[in-house]
C-alpha cells in the first residue's frame, strides 16, 4: 500500500511559528500577569520583526554548473534559490534562532534549498557532494530548538538544505503486527491522518507536532506529550533506512527482538543528520483507544506531587500508568489556576481551604479499552489519595489538553512585546531530581537577574520513568538590548547545573550545536571518539551537518556559527 498525504499543512511562518492566523493574542489577564509576575511595565508590542524585505541573504556560493547538476539529480522545479525558501531554511525554532531572524539576519542561510522526491535521488545527491565538498543539512520540519539545522558550511564551499517534505507517504502497514513504514518527511498530523481511517495511533505528540516530520522525531530521540504511555520516538521506531555518503544502510531487525550484536539502530536513531539522511522508517502503532479518560490533582508541593508519580510508577501495575502524566510545579500551577478563569480560580479556592496554600498541579490521560481505562484510573486514585493528592476532576487535564500546542504562538507575540522567553528541559534519577530542579531552577533565576532585571521560571515533569522524570523549565524576563547574549548567559548557567547536578544535558530536544559542549560530561571522552569513528566510516569527508552534535576536537577551527557561540 502507498498512499500519499494530501493534507494541506501550513509550513511555519519565517519569522516565528506555524500560521499566524491560529494564533490567539494574549488577553487583559496574561498581560496583568507579566506587569505583576515580570514587573514589566511596558509590555507593549513595540519589538516587530523586519519587514520580510529587509531580511539580509548572503550570496549563493553555487555556480550554475552545479545547481544544474543537482536540477539534474532532483527535477529543476526542486532545486531552490529563492531568497524565500533559503530565509526559511536558514535556522530552527529556539529563541535565538527565533531573535536573529526578526533581526533581518539570515545571512547564514543555505546556498540552496533541495526537495529530493526519492532515497535514491537523496543518494545521488550525498554521491554529488561529496564530490563538489558541499556540506549537506538535512531539514524535516525545522523545529529543532538547539541549532540542529543551522546551516554551517564548516570547510566546504557550500552548504544545501535537503528537505524531506516531498517524501511523506505511507509506504506499507502491517495491521497484524502493528508496524507501518512511512517516508521520512512527513508531518506529525499527516502520520495521525494517514492511521486513523485504519485504526491506529503513533501515539507520539510532542509539542511541535504540526511542524515535526518523522524522520526529524528519529534523528532527535523526541519524546511526545503522551510519551509515558506510548513511549519515545526511540522506543516507536524498528528500522530505518539511511541513505550516508558511504552508502545506503538499513538498520534495525524486522524481528520482534534480536541479539544480533549491538543495535546498530541505536547509532543512527539521535544521529541528526551528522551521519546521513534518514529517508523511510517503520515504527510501532497502537489501535486508537476506544476510551480518554482526564484527571487532575493537587499535591501540596512539587515534591510532593513528584514522590506520588513516583509512587504511581513503583506501586501501581504497570499499564495503570496515565499515557499523559504531567506535574506543574507550584508557579506553573499558579499561573494556570490564575489564568484558567473563574472556575479554575474557585478551584484555587478550594485547595487554600484544603491546606493546599501553593498547591502542585498534576494533569493526567488513561486510554485504551472502556473498562480498563476506568479500573486504571480508579487504581491510580488509591495510590495518588495515599501519597496525599486533592482529586479535582477532568476539567484542568481537558483545558491542557485543548490548548496543547498553543504555547509556541504565545513565544512569539511575548518576543514582539519586548519579552524574553525560553525553554529548556533535562531528566533524573528519583534520587537526584528534586536536587536537579532546585539547582536548575536557581542557576537560570539567577542568570535572568545578573543584570539588574527581573526573572520567572516555571517547570513541570512531563514523562515518568521507572527510575526518574523528565524537567522541563520555562522562564521568563525583560528582553535586553543585546538578546542573543542574554540567551547564551542563562543557557550557560542552566546547562552548567545540569551537568553538576548530574543529569541529562537533553531529555528530549537533542544536542544540536548548543548542547555539544556539554556531550563529552555524559558520555566521556572515549564515548565521543567512538561518535568520531562512527562518523568517519559512513561520512568520511564530514560533509554531513558540520557542527552539529559530535563536538570539534581542541585543535580544530571553529566553524562559521559554532565560533561566535559562547562556549562554557
Ligand atoms: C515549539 C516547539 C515545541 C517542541 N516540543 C517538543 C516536544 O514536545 N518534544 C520533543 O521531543 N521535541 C520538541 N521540540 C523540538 C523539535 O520539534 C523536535 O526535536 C523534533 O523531533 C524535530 O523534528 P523536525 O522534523 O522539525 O526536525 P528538524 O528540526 O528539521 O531537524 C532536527 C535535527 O534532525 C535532523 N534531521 C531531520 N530530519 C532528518 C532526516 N530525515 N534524516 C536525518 N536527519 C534528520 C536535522 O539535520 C537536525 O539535526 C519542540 C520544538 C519547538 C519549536
Amino acid at each position: 500500500m502507498v498512499t500519499q498525504n494530501t493534507e494541506k499543512i501550513p509550513h511555519s511562518v519565517w519569522y516565528g511559528w506555524g500560521d499566524p492566523a491560529r494564533a490567539k493574542p494574549l488577553g487583559a489577564g496574561g498581560l496583568e500577569y507579566l506587569r505583576t509576575t515580570l514587573g514589566l511595565d511596558s509590555v507593549e508590542a513595540v519589538h516587530p520583526p523586519v519587514d520580510f524585505d529587509d531580511v539580509r541573504v548572503g550570496p549563493v556560493a553555487l555556480g550554475d554548473e552545479v545547481l544544474g547538476e543537482l536540477r539534474g539529480i532532483c527535477g529543476a522545479p526542486h532545486v531552490s534559490t529563492e531568497r524565500a525558501e533559503r530565509i526559511l531554511h536558514a535556522g530552527g525554532k529556539s529563541t535565538p534562532d527565533l531573535l536573529r531572524i526578526r533581526a533581518g539576519d539570515a545571512a547564514q542561510a543555505p546556498d540552496a534549498v533541495l526537495f529530493p522526491g526519492s532515497a535514491e535521488q537523496v543518494r545521488e545527491v550525498l554521491e554529488f557532494c561529496v564530490r563538489r565538498r558541499l556540506a549537506v543539512v538535512a531539514f524535516g520540519g525545522g523545529t529543532s530548538v538547539v541549532g540542529g539545522v543551522e546551516p554551517e558550511r564548516g570547510p566546504f564551499s557550500g552548504v544545501i538544505a535537503v528537505d524531506l517534505r516531498r517524501m511523506d507517504g505511507l509506504l506499507h502497514l502491517d495491521a497484524l503486527s502493528h508496524t507501518a513504514t512511512f517516508e521520512a518527511g512527513i508531518r506529525g498530523p499527516a502520520i495521525e491522518a494517514a492511521l486513523e481511517p485504519l485504526g491506529f495511533t503513533l501515539g507520539h505528540f510532542p509539542q511541535s507536532h504540526q511542524q515535526a516530520t518523522l524522520g526529524g522525531y528519529v534523528a532527535t530521540r523526541s519524546a511526545g506529550q503522551a510519551s509515558t504511555g506510548y513511549g519515545r520516538a526511540d522506543d516507536l521506531v524498528k528500522s530505518v533506512h539511511l541513505e550516508t555518503p558511504a552508502g545506503p544502510m538499513d538498520v534495525g531487525s524486522p524481528a520482534p527482538g534480536s541479539a544480533a550484536g549491538p543495535r546498530l539502530l541505536d547509532v543512527v536513531v539521535g544521529s541528526e543528520g551528522t551521519l546521513g539522511v534518514i529517508t523511510s522508517a517503520t515504527v510501532r502503532i497502537h489501535p486508537l483507544p476506544a476510551a480518554r479518560s482526564h484527571g487532575a490533582w493537587s499535591f501540596e508541593s512539587f515534591a510532593a506531587g513528584a514522590e506520588a508519580l513516583r509512587r504511581l510508577r513503583h506501586e501501581g501495575v504497570r499499564g495503570d500508568m496515565p499515557h499523559v502524566c504531567r506535574l506543574s510545579d507550584t508557579d506553573q500551577t499558579a499561573a494556570t489556576f490564575r489564568l484558567g478563569g473563574p472556575k479554575t480560580a474557585a478551584m484555587a479556592r478550594y485547595l487554600g481551604l484544603r491546606g493546599h496554600k501553593t498547591p502542585a498541579l498534576a494533569l493526567f490521560l488513561w486510554e485504551g479499552p472502556k473498562r480498563e481505562t476506568a479500573a486504571r484510573r480508579r487504581r491510580s486514585a488509591r495510590i495518588l489519595r495515599a501519597a496525599g493528592g486533592i482529586r479535582l476532576g477532568p476539567l484542568p487535564a481537558r483545558a491542557w489538553e485543548r490548548g496543547r500546542f498553543s504555547g509556541p504562538y504565545l513565544r512569539d507575540e511575548l518576543l514582539t512585546r519586548g519579552v524574553y522567553v525560553e525553554t529548556l528541559e533535562t531528566a533524573a534519577s528519583w534520587t537526584r531530581l528534586d536536587a536537579t530542579y532546585t539547582a536548575v531552577r536557581g542557576a537560570i533565576l539567577n542568570a535572568l537577574e545578573a543584570r539588574g532585571g527581573t526573572g520567572y521560571v516555571q517547570a513541570h515533569i512531563s514523562h515518568v520513568y521507572p527510575d526518574g522524570a523528565s524537567l522541563y523549565f520555562t522562564f521568563l524576563g525583560g528582553l535586553e538590548p543585546d538578546g542573543q547574549a542574554q540567551n547564551a548567559r542563562v543557557k550557560k548557567a542552566a546547562s552548567e547545573a545540569i551537568v553538576a547536578a548530574g543529569a541529562t544535558i537533553t531529555h528530549h530536544h537533542a544536542v544540536g550545536t548548543d548542547h555539544s559542549p556539554y556531550l563529552e560530561a555524559e558520555i566521556g571522552a572515549l564515548g565521543i571518539e567512538v561518535l568520531r569513528g562512527i562518523k568517519a566510516t559512513l561520512d568520511p569527508s564530514g560533509i554531513m551537518n558540520p557542527g552539529k552534535l559530535i563536538p570539534a576536537p581542541a585543535n580544530a577551527t571553529p566553524s562559521n556559527a559554532t565560533a561566535t557561540k559562547e562556549q562554557p
